[in-house]
């Protein structure tokens, strides 16, 4: 089925037609209004999907890192998680979309987690595999990303 949309799904990106985008980007994946609250979805993609991906180790500090310093520059972080697919992260606001102030604070927390000397909570009692991390790696995927930062706004070809 590969470059074939079937029926409209539940989840917003798996509507999104992943042959067609060109990582690296930012988008807003999804707006809730929850009466009062607006939740916004981004979606931060690091690699081409079905090309590249991030390996664990270094998925897991860019997740803690980046959990700990956005917080540092706003307080409407709600979430910030890695996709399954080890393509790209999800971070989730609770505000209206503002995509240019969100891609401002990834460009600040990618800056400080690559003046970090350590991955924040990589240890077994406040994390759930403290072994697993990788701050190199974790540098040079955010090093990669803020290299194309000029390219962050364009999600299709
Ligand atoms: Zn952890």
């Amino acid at each position: 089925m590969k470059g074939t949309l079937l029926e409209q799904m539940n989840v917003e990106s798996f509507n999104l037609d992943h042959t067609k985008v060109v990582a690296p980007f930012i988008r807003v994946a999804d707006v809730k209004d929850l009466g009062g609250v607006t939740l916004t979805k981004y979606d931060i993609r690091f690699c081409q999907p079905n090309v590249d991906h991030l390996d664990m180790p270094s998925m897991h500090s860019i997740e803690h890192s980046f959990a700990e310093y956005s917080r540092n520059h706003a307080d409407d972080v709600v979430d910030f998680s890695p996709m399954g697919c080890q393509t790209g992260f999800y971070l989730l606001r609770s505000n209206e979309p503002d995509i240019d102030g969100t891609m401002a604070l990834v460009e600040t927390s990618f800056r400080d987690i690559l003046n970090a000397d350590s991955v924040p909570a990589a240890n077994e009692v406040q994390c759930g595999w403290g072994e697993s991390h990788s701050l190199a790696g974790a540098k040079a995927a955010v090093q990669t990303m803020l290299d194309k930062r000029d390219a962050w706004g364009e999600v299709y070809a």
